[in-house]
């Protein structure tokens, strides 16, 4: 995965302790930070993709991520069952067509 990104992001001239806080309040000024990053999706992207767990990354904190991840997960969850029924449905009227003719 490409991480060119990484030297144009705001944290790039920063204390990289300052993205790694131990408390909301150093949350908060991390975010700060973030918001104003031209690189705060291809960040957030990159943090969700590689499962990254602690820090600050693309202005999101830790549990902000992983209740995003669990939303993805449930999603592409649900997406697959449907596919998986459709095709049944497909299947079963393919079945039936060649039953007719
Ligand atoms: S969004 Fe935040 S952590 Fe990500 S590159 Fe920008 S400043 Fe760094």
């Amino acid at each position: 995965m490409d991480t060119n990104w990484m030297a144009l992001g705001k944290c790039a001239h920063e204390d990289p302790a300052v993205f790694f806080p131990s408390d909301g309040v150093g949350v908060i000024k991390a975010q700060r930070i973030c918001r104003s990053c031209p690189m705060m999706d291809h960040c957030l992207e990159y943090a969700l993709t590689n499962k990254i767990d602690h820090g600050v990354w693309g202005a999101e904190s830790e549990r902000s991520r992983r209740r995003m991840v669990r939303k993805r997960n449930a999603a592409a969850a649900k997406a697959q069952k449907q596919a998986a029924r459709q095709a049944e449905i497909d299947l079963a009227e393919e079945g039936e067509s060649a039953v007719a003719h």
